[in-house]
């Protein structure tokens, strides 16, 4: 029997595995390398951390929720 494929892993396997920002969601993130520590840093928000977003579905919902309260903020 054909196991159904993890959702999750399908990126990994297409080689169309995305990194989000876990504040906006946003796919315009990039791996910054000060000194000894490594984080990612949010070109979109200015997000920067070890935490990152993995999940396709997860940053959608992180996004409609930013670009909600963006929008609140700029009323
Ligand atoms: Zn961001």
């Amino acid at each position: 029997m054909v196991k159904p494929i993890d959702v999750q892993n399908v990126g990994i396997l297409t080689g169309d595995y995305m990194k989000f920002c876990p504040k906006c969601g946003s796919s315009n993130i990039e791996w910054v390398i000060p000194q000894t520590w490594s984080k990612w840093e949010c070109r979109e928000c200015g997000y920067i951390g070890v935490f990152i977003v993995e999940d396709g579905k997860i940053a959608d919902e992180i996004r409609k929720e930013y670009l909600k309260n963006k929008d609140k903020i700029e009323d």
